[in-house]
């Protein structure tokens, strides 16, 4: 027995850190292969990031966009979970160390996903919030909510004003579709939840440091979307560079200065690294590792990475494969597949990757998609967004209460969700670490 008290097997040992969309995918291809795999996550739940600006909003439970990842591997034999931190990774002696223990691999795989970049930025890092994993979307919500509150309770109009406005850093999905749901509310339930506060004096302010939103989508997508964003009455700011945040006010590279309580950071991620494969020459742009067509970490054999983490550089994605879900799905798919050849002994097929499009929300019936072959946006683009979301998502439970809440929150125009269960305070730099962690 390892000190993680997973059995020893004649079969080779897969260890896959990290349960997201690439490690889940990677699993599940595993199943009944003559291999003991063994899946390590710090939290023990899978996280469907694409919905958590709803969360924030008050639009889903935290639960209805989670899902236990035991409950994924249920019924594979050689399966193993365990709810585990890894720290470091010894490439040489096939080992890895985590807060639980330590234990030995024959193929490891890392899909680690990213985590926020704030490019170093301190003023930033400890004022404004981001929104990558759930404990974070709750913390938001309730500081929204919070401020709301607060503002109610001040006399001086400008500190009011202050509490209730937005600023939203970073104008791709996550940016947008965020500035299109707090625009929303702004509209249909804050006058009804705050009758005694002027709600419409509240200011939603997206900003882009490049010449158009949704970069990373066709410019019809990107204007259609600003117009959406618009119509909601969004305040849509390009080719402004947000540079610091004092908790109050943000400092811009122009001379347009915003005041306001709350400031979210959706402007950059980078790779999650792990100790011992962070030599510089294994490491590309945003800390991703550098991988071969097979998902390969460059030069260290048995050593795989994929997904967000991963970096694959080829013709048509000269700086790797953009970090979103398919990709992380589509190379955990062929890794599996690939990991079975290997222990066969059967030559490996190199990633290639489908394109099968973009999208993004900004409201009810809002939404631009941009498909291989076709574009389309506003109430049939928000559709094929939903139907979309809902097939991604995964469990039978989470589909179908995502579906009600929709549904009920499209009839009743309302967001029932907006709790204050935990109440978050801007915290001093120490405290926000720590909650940083959970
Ligand atoms: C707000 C938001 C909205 C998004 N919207 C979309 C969208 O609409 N469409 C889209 O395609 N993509 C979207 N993305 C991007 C998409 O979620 C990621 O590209 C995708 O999750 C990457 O999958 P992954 O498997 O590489 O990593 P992840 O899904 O992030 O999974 C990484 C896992 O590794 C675990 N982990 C990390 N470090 C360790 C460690 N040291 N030890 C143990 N476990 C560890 C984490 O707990 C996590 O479970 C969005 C992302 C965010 C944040």
């Amino acid at each position: 027995m390892s000190s993680m008290n997973i059995p020893q097997s004649s079969y080779p040992r897969i260890v896959i850190i990290g349960g997201g969309f690439g490690g889940i995918a990677l699993a599940k291809k595993l199943s009944n292969k003559d291999a003991q795999v063994v899946l390590l996550d710090k939290h023990n739940y899978h996280n469907f990031q694409p919905l958590l600006y709803q969360v924030s909003t008050g639009g889903l439970e935290p639960d209805s966009i989670a899902y236990p990842i035991r409950k994924v591997l249920q019924g594979y034999p050689n399966f193993y979970f365990r709810l585990a931190n890894v720290m470091e990774v010894d490439t040489d002696k096939k080992s890895i160390k985590t807060n639980i223990g330590e234990m030995t691999f024959d193929y490891l795989v890392i899909a680690t996903g990213s985590e926020t970049n704030y490019f170093g930025n301190k003023g930033i890092e400890n004022n404004g919030m981001a929104m990558k994993t759930i404990p974070q979307a709750l913390n938001l919500r309730s500081l929204i909510l919070e401020n709301f509150e607060q503002a109610l309770l001040t006399d001086n109009l400008h500190e009011r004003e202050a509490l209730m406005n937005f600023v939203i850093v970073g104008g791709g999905p996550t940016g947008v579709e965020l500035a299109g749901a707090l625009a929303e509310i702004k509209k249909g339930i804050l006058p009804k939840d705050y009758p005694d506060l002027d709600t419409r004096r509240a200011q939603i302010n997206l900003i882009q440091s490049g010449d158009r939103i949704l970069p990373a989508m066709s410019e019809q997508a990107s204007e259609k979307a600003e117009r959406f964003l618009e119509k909601l009455g969004v305040n849509v700011w390009k080719n402004i560079r947000v540079t610091d945040y004092d908790g109050k006010v943000v400092s811009t590279d122009c001379d347009t200065v915003f005041e306001a309580a709350t400031l979210v950071w959706a402007a950059g991620v980078r790779a999650v690294g792990v100790k011992g494969l962070d030599a510089e020459n294994l490491l590309a742009r945003g800390n991703r590792l550098k991988v071969d067509q097979f998902n390969q970490v460059q030069g260290v054999e048995g050593v795989f990475a994929i997904g967000d983490v991963a970096q694959m550089e080829t013709e048509a994605f000269p700086h790797g494969h953009p970090m979103m879900a398919q990709p992380a799905i589509q190379q955990g798919r062929n890794l599996g597949e690939n990991l079975v050849r290997l222990i066969d002994d059967i030559p490996m097929k190199p990633f290639k990757y489908r394109d099968k499009g973009s999208m993004a929300t900004v409201g009810r019936n809002k939404a631009v998609v941009d498909m291989p072959n076709i574009r389309f946006q506003g109430v049939f683009a928000w559709f094929v967004w939903m139907f979309v979301h809902l097939y991604f998502l995964i469990g039978f439970r989470n589909r179908v209460v995502v579906f009600i809440n929709w549904v009920y929150n499209y009839i009743r125009f309302d967001r029932e969700a907006r709790l204050i269960i935990r109440p978050f305070k801007k915290q001093n730099r120490a405290e926000r670490d720590t909650l940083k962690q959970e």
